[in-house]
């Protein structure tokens, strides 16, 4: 039988890597979606044939049909456009849209025995406990695409759960890893975005480059795999080659390793639990000669001590987090705000919640979303205080 796949993100860095998988014709397309480019998405929905795309901004929806016409594929728009086309049935739902945007499309895609190949780690962030809490309820099936959580994944298959000691993440340092911390005043958001070893999306590049990104997965990785923060670890590992170790209590150490691409980790969710049989890169450790590991430094790279610190309060600290880094990383990416600024402003948002009495646990999408909101304003407000401090 053919699997069918519907993809939330599809015009993203994910979204491509995901189609270029499916281009040998294996899978069906079910649905697709993008935020505003309404051209793109039309363009793959005919190529793909799928049955619906969807713009999540409704100002788009006009081009978008008209772009569509004379083929099958019914053209839809805003939130609840996006909870269709996310509910539109299909063996797998790929959730690759940036930010807690992707919140509401993924759960609304949840169903029995659906596969969901999670690639957006903010929905974990905004709202952990609640995401797999309403994943198991309605029998849907979590599988991480992200690199490190789909290597915690395969590894964790060679043991049992309460023999695990400790689950470390690696990350590959971005491209500052090495920089002074006066240079690191000092750099731009072009010089950010060029990541060393993967080609993604501004927003996880920049997220990479302030170790943010290893903060967001430490937080993704304690909800999907119900880990305590303790049993968590980080190791920079410049080559991104072993994405993740777990160990074991007899001192076993399991890693995956792999080239550093995308697809292969995508590949693995969709044919789960079989292993796809493409012409994927493979590595070859006598030419790389050496795999290089050391600690992460906390000091240069505060945003990882403070999504390892919102990790141990819990509750919303988590979400107001990653609601103050995205507001952040849009400051930085329009030069509003320097790169120390980013966990400088997120810092200051939380101690602003936590005074306030905003972190407390979601118990609904509508919680999540209501504090990911009060987290914005308190970050717009604060910024201009960062901004000046920035120039
Ligand atoms: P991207 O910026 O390249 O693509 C984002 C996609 O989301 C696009 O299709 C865009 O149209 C859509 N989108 C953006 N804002 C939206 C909104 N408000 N509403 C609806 N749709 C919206 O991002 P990416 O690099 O593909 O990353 C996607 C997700 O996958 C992120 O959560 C990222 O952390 C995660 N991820 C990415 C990589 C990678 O290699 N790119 C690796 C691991 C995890
Ligand atoms: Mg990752």
């Amino acid at each position: 039988m053919v699997t069918s796949v519907s993809i939330l993100g599809a015009t993203g860095s994910i979204g491509a890597s995901t189609l270029d998988l499916l281009r040998d014709g294996a899978f069906r397309v079910t649905a697709l979606t993008a935020n505003s480019d309404a051209k793109k998405l039309a363009t793959l929905a005919r190529e793909f044939d799928a049955e619906i795309a969807a713009v999540s901004d409704e100002a788009a929806y006009t081009e978008l049909k008209t772009l569509l016409a004379g083929t099958r594929t019914k053209a839809l728009a805003g939130a609840n456009g996006m909870a269709e086309a996310a509910a539109a049935r299909s063996d797998i739902l790929l959730s690759a849209i940036v930010g807690s945007a992707g919140l509401a499309p993924t759960i609304a895609g949840f169903a029995k025995g659906r596969r969901i190949a999670l690639a957006n780690k903010e929905c974990l962030v905004t709202a952990g406990r609640l995401f797999m809490r309403e994943a198991q309820a309605k029998g849907a099936i979590v599988l991480p695409v992200d690199s490190e959580h789909n290597a915690v994944f395969q590894a964790l298959a060679c043991g049992k759960r309460d023999a695990v000691s400790k689950v470390t993440l690696t990350a590959s340092g971005g491209p500052f890893r090495t920089m002074s911390r006066e240079r690191l005043a000092i750099v731009t958001p072009e010089e950010a975005v060029r990541h060393p070893n993967w080609s993604m999306g501004a927003k996880i590049s920049i997220d990479s480059a302030t170790l943010m990104n290893k903060g967001l997965e430490l937080i993704e990785a304690a909800y999907l795999f119900d880990l305590a923060p303790s049993q968590l670890d980080v190791l920079i590992h410049p080559q991104s080659v072993v994405h993740a170790l777990v160990e074991f209590h007899d001192g076993s150490v399991v890693a995956q390793m792999a080239h550093p691409d995308m697809r292969i980790p995508i590949g693995f969710c969709l044919a789960w639990p079989e292993r796809m049989n493409w012409n994927a890169p493979k590595l070859d450790l006598a030419k790389l000669g050496t795999l290089h590991f050391e600690a992460p430094d906390y000091e240069r790279f505060p945003a990882l001590k403070l999504a390892r610190s919102a990790l141990e309060t819990g509750g919303g600290a988590p979400n107001v987090l990653n609601a103050a880094n995205e507001v952040a990383i849009d400051a930085f990416r329009a030069k509003r705000l320097s790169f120390q600024g980013i966990p400088g402003l997120v810092e200051a948002v939380l101690d602003k919640a936590a005074k306030e009495g905003h972190l407390r646990e979601p118990g609904t999408v509508n919680d999540a979303l209501a504090v990911d909101h009060v987290a914005r304003s308190f970050a717009a407000t604060l910024l201009p205080q960062f901004a000046a401090k920035a120039s």
